[in-house]
């Protein structure tokens, strides 16, 4: 099978956005058995992108379409598909509904732009976007199949690992193969591997894992002939390793823990502010790694040394009697950012990161501490590693508390 991109976006053209969508599909194409010949790249440009789409229909077997699926005028692809397959764009009202709904959920009136994503033509079948309100297409005539996606690279990927994945493979091999990643964090790969040790010399569904930077990570692969037989054994097998490692399962693909943490905060409208020593301001950098996180994260403390933690209001006093590594220090790092920045909780987090140890305490030493208003509770963590090993497990140590406490779980304190 040849396949062929198509990136859309004038963005693109212009400089100002990498096309890491074409980087993404073509190393996952390999994994297919497909031969990718060409990547091209359209602006938003209905007539080039007809020509385009001709030119590729003439030398490929699989296109795959990325971009300009939005709601506004300048987002053409689906017009353009429909002008080359000569093919009349009607209204899926189902899926004007589903918007609707969805909007309804967010308290938001659906602006009337977004009927346009509800446009189907009669050889495309919609495919579910499980993180917008973009569908796909996935179109079959002549021998050749389109796949349309949308830009937003999270939203393609996603829509790429859940929808169209698997039904390529089963295109191509006739069989269908679905995988979901379990991410955990607090136990090592041994301890992991020990827990679920049935399941790893299982044939079907399989399961790996595999140790990340924030965790250790469960992949569950199940082969079968129809998508829905696949998809029951991955959630089968979830369900097993859930009721393990519940606790220590903080999300699953593509999530990562600040998207998770952030979504929980704009959900509750609450505000977030950072107190950090030793980690040099490694928790906020990740936290506003998600776009829109000034909308929760108000801001971060840097405190390095004596002279900035008093400058910041953090007196030493505590740090005489307790040590700046210890659960009071946190604690009262994390009243002193919520208290700085008026928000409505704070976070602490000090930790010797290295050569050496401190106050006796050795190296991978970490506490956390998390001030909602109410509660002031503290996190004690060891971790060895490289500096920035264990800056990484800090951070990670933080989200994933604050996580915990966010879904209103129960803390050691
Ligand atoms: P669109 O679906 O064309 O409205 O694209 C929405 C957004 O997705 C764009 O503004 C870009 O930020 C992003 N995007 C679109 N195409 C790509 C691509 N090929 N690679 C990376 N990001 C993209
Ligand atoms: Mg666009």
């Amino acid at each position: 099978m040849k396949a062929e991109i198509i990136s859309i976006g004038t963005e693109l053209l212009l400089g100002e956005i990498i096309d890491t969508n074409s980087a993404y599909l073509a190393s996952q194409l390999p994994l297919l058995g497909v031969d990718l010949h060409f990547i091209s790249t359209v602006g938003d440009n209905q007539q080039r992108l007809v020509d385009t789409l001709r030119q590729a229909w003439q030398r490929s077997d699989l296109i795959i379409t990325t971009g300009g699926l939005g709601p506004t005028q300048d987002d053409i692809t689906r017009e353009a598909i429909a002008q080359f397959l000569e093919e009349n764009i009607t209204i899926d009202q189902s899926l004007v509904q589903k918007f609707q709904e969805l909007f309804s959920h967010y308290k938001i009136a659906m602006p009337p732009s977004n009927i346009k994503q509800a446009a189907v033509i009669p050889s495309a079948e919609i495919i579910h976007n499980p993180r917008g309100t973009a569908p796909g297409w996935w179109i079959e005539r002549d021998a050749r199949i389109i796949i349309t996606m949308p830009g937003p690279p999270r939203e393609m990927q996603l829509m790429w690992t859940k929808e169209i994945l698997p039904r390529l493979q089963n295109r191509i091999t006739r069989a269908v193969i679905i995988s979901k990643t379990l991410k955990t964090f607090g136990l090592t790969e041994a301890e992991v591997d020990e827990q679920v040790s049935r399941f790893l010399s299982a044939q079907n569904p399989t399961l790996a894992t595999y140790a990340k930077s924030n965790g250790i990570y469960l992949r569950i692969t199940a082969k079968a002939s129809a998508h829905a037989e696949a998809q029951k054994l991955v959630l089968e097998r979830e369900t097993q390793i859930r009721a393990i490692l519940n606790d220590y399962i903080w999300g699953s693909d593509l999530d990562t823990l600040e998207n998770i943490v952030g979504d929980l905060l704009a959900a509750k409208g609450l505000t977030l502010a950072t107190m950090e020593a030793g980690t040099g301001g490694y928790l906020s950098n990740i936290i506003t790694n998600v776009p829109g996180s000034s909308k929760y994260f108000k801001g971060g403390l840097v405190a390095y040394t004596d002279e900035a933690r008093e400058i910041f209001g953090f007196h030493s006093q505590v740090i005489h009697q307790y040590g700046l590594i210890s659960s009071e220090a946190a604690k009262l790092m994390a009243k002193v950012a919520k208290e700085k920045l008026n928000t409505s909780i704070g976070i602490g987090v000090t930790a010797i990161v290295g050569p050496t140890e401190i106050e006796g305490k050795p190296v991978g030493t970490i506490f956390i501490g998390i001030d909602d208003g109410q509660h002031s509770q503290c996190f004690a963590k060891n971790y060895p590693g490289n500096r920035s090993q264990v800056k990484q497990r800090a951070v990670t140590s933080a989200l994933f508390e604050l996580r915990k406490i966010l879904l209103g779980g129960t803390s050691c304190t």
